[in-house]
């Protein structure tokens, strides 16, 4: 893996702004947004709540506003799955819901801010697959994905695609193949930093082809998207839930989708093994997370809101129409959560350590 010279991500004026519905409500509301609890509050009729935080007894939790920190830029995959089901979870709930965007290092400094975080429930990290691989990509990682946070559950497991830029030579993924080992000092590849889902599989991108491909790291796959649709670098491989909509409109190249089998949403999409590089097969699963040592009942209210949330019909039509789902119930327990994140920290690590890519 090569990081780039010279090319600064995101700042190349003239970029075309976005045109996905979920992305452009989601940049316009960039950074924190509230979302408002109806004063009806959950089921069991508790009303909504004041501003400042908890007073950090589980008694009657939630009674205020709580922070959703995403680890990376706003409209990007993980934001829209954030901003999708924080608002359920908000009614349910009965308090406000901030969205926080904290980028930097491939989603690291957000983890540890949650980490460092007050255990009271008023502070929830959403993280991806990312939380799994930063042990191995970090030596000096400075929390452990397994002790300093409680999971709170699964939310989706979503499909990665490789695209190109609306220019980019290569049509099909033999010629996207062929293009990048002639040129391949020329070509960039963007991602979103070493521990993201888009540096994870540029990794199996490499390990699979064996080409040394040069990296463009971003903030988050939102900006990165961006640059690709203005041309500012060659391709990226990103979730389904920044790209599905960029690949139905053709208004980017489409290669593969790193899935054993097609998805419904881009039924015409070669899957990485009918494309021949079957090793690039990952998808990306979210889940939440609270600081360590945050009391029981914090988290079993924090998992209803969000069993609640995974059944909601907006949730799951606007997942649907973005090439994935909500986890199934018994997926999203705690239990089941803790015990997905270890397997994962086990299944990446010698992948990682093969491909000799560490951070720093
Ligand atoms: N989740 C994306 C990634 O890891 C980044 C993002 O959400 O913006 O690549």
């Amino acid at each position: 893996m090569r990081q780039s010279q010279g090319i600064e991500p995101g700042g190349r004026a003239g970029a075309p702004r976005t045109h996905t519905r979920y992305r452009a409500a989601a940049m316009l509301a960039a950074g924190a947004l509230i979302l408002g609890a109806c004063t009806g509050g959950s089921s069991d009729g508790s009303s909504g709540a004041d501003a400042s935080a908890g007073g950090g007894e589980a008694g009657g939790y939630p009674d205020a506003q709580i922070t959703f920190v995403v680890p990376f830029a706003a409209g990007g995959p993980t934001d829209t799955v954030t901003r999708l089901i924080a608002e359920p979870m908000a009614t349910e709930l009965g308090v406000e819901i901030v969205v926080q965007n904290v980028e930097g290092a491939g989603g690291t400094v957000a983890a540890e801010q949650v980490a460092n975080a007050e255990p009271d429930g008023y502070t929830v990290l959403m993280h991806h697959i990312g939380m799994s691989t930063a042990p191995t990509l970090y030596p000096d990682l400075p929390y452990d994905p397994t002790e300093d946070f409680e999971p709170i559950g699964l939310v989706t497991e979503v499909p990665m695609t490789i695209i190109g830029s609306p220019n980019f030579e290569p049509n099909t993924m033999e010629e996207l193949l062929a293009y990048v080992e002639e040129n391949i000092d020329e070509v960039t590849y963007a991602n979103a930093g070493i521990g993201a889902a888009s540096q994870l599989c540029g990794l199996l991108f490499e390990t699979a082809t064996g080409l040394d491909l040069t990296e463009v790291p971003y903030d988050g796959t939102g900006p990165a998207l961006d640059d690709l649709l203005g041309d500012q670098v060659d391709f990226m491989c990103d979730q389904t839930t920044n790209t599905a909509e960029n690949i139905q409109s053709e208004a980017v190249k489409a290669y593969a989708v790193t899935t054993p089998e097609r998805i419904e949403a881009l039924p015409d999409l070669p899957t990485t093994e009918e494309g021949g590089i079957g090793d690039v097969a990952v998808t990306v699963w979210h889940g939440l997370y609270v600081p360590g040592g945050a009391p029981q009942e914090i988290v079993d209210a924090l998992n209803s809101a969000l069993l609640v949330a995974l059944q909601d019909e907006n949730v799951i039509s606007s997942l649907a129409d973005l090439g994935t789902a909500p986890v199934e119930q018994d997926r999203a327990t705690p239990d089941a959560h803790a015990e997905h994140l270890q397997s994962q920290i086990e299944l990446w690590r010698p992948i990682i350590e093969e491909a000799g890519v560490t951070a720093g």
